[in-house]
């Protein structure tokens, strides 16, 4: 679905199983080893960026959400930790000297997860978060707390709703057979849903202004519904919404972990500080003799 850009998008298709394309070993380089998870475009350029140097090792961690996930610059991991302690363990088996939280704004399971698992193991973490969209001026938004919340705000009255959502959100939409849907998403919806009128896109973004106009035109629609994602890969449907004039029904997003970042320099800012932090301790501890 078009939600977010094509790299978050490839993130959110389908389910695997774990499994593990990077080396277990830790660099015996002393390279410090840094764990992104990942899952959005700001994952990806943040990795491309730290695979140039020197003096990190990185791997970063997938969801496996997706049935051909997107190239990645670094080596990959792909499946679920197996919650809090499963990271924990992780992070403490391959020597991760630092954890970057890069997933998604509304990833919020993980997030809280990876706060807990480096709070647990004691290694630094840094989260980045791309800012979430703001209204302008011609937005018709109508802010909701929850998809539950954006299906009441359609109304009782049938309406012709496009769906910017992952393929895994829209079942509450069943709930208000009333309105015919159009949905898009990365990989097939399966089972579609139980409503009398659906149309079903398969497409992966990003998507301009003048294509969502084109669509949103060429299907009627008079409501999207979107999360407020932020970024620019998936900002055409709002965009053209505003220049159709037809209203938007926005989540809002969950709150962010602490000391979040909002963009991929502030995050190697950060990373850099928190290595020069770890080389400063290991310079001191081979002076105090350890
Ligand atoms: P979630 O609800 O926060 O996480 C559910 C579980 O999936 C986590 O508890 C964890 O399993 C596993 N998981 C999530 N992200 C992971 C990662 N990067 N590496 C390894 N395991 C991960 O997450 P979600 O909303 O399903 O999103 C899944 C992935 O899609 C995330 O990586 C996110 O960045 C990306 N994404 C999400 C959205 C969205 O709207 N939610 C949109 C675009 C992309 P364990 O507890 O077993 O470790």
């Amino acid at each position: 679905m078009s939600t977010h850009s094509s790299q978050d998008e490839a993130e959110r298709a389908s389910a695997d199983g774990p499994s593990t394309a990077a080396s277990d070993a830790g660099p015996a380089d002393g390279r410090a080893r840094i764990l992104i998870l990942g899952g959005t475009t700001e994952s990806r350029v943040l990795a491309a960026k730290l695979a140039e140097r020197r003096d990190c090792a990185v791997t970063l961690s997938l969801a496996g959400r997706t049935a051909e996930p997107a190239p990645q610059p670094v080596p990959v991991r792909v499946g679920g930790f197996g919650g809090v302690e499963g990271l924990a363990d992780y992070l403490a088996a391959e020597k991760i000297a630092l954890l970057v939280d890069a997933t998604h704004p509304f990833a919020t399971r993980i997030s809280v997860n990876a706060t807990a698992a480096a709070d647990r193991v004691g290694v630094p973490l840094v989260a980045i978060r791309r800012p979430a969209w703001r209204a302008v001026a011609g937005d018709r938004w109508t802010e909701v707390e929850s998809v539950e919340a954006a299906v009441a705000a359609l109304g009782e009255t049938p309406r012709r709703v496009f769906l910017a959502l992952g393929r895994q959100e829209i079942t509450p939409f069943e709930a208000a057979p009333q309105h015919a849907y159009v949905v898009r998403s990365v990989d097939p919806v399966e089972p579609p849903l139980a409503v009398a009128d659906a149309t079903y896109l398969t497409a992966r973004g990003p998507f301009d202004e003048a294509a969502e106009k084109a669509l949103l035109a060429h299907h009627r629609i008079d409501a999207v519904v979107a999360k407020n994602s932020g970024g620019e890969a998936s900002y055409g449907k709002i965009a053209a919404a505003r220049a159709l004039g037809i209203e938007v029904i926005v989540v809002r997003r969950p709150p962010a972990p602490p000391g979040t970042v909002a963009t991929v320099e502030a995050a190697l800012e950060a990373v850099d500080h928190r290595l020069a932090s770890r080389s400063a301790s290991a310079t001191a501890a081979v002076a105090r003799g350890e």
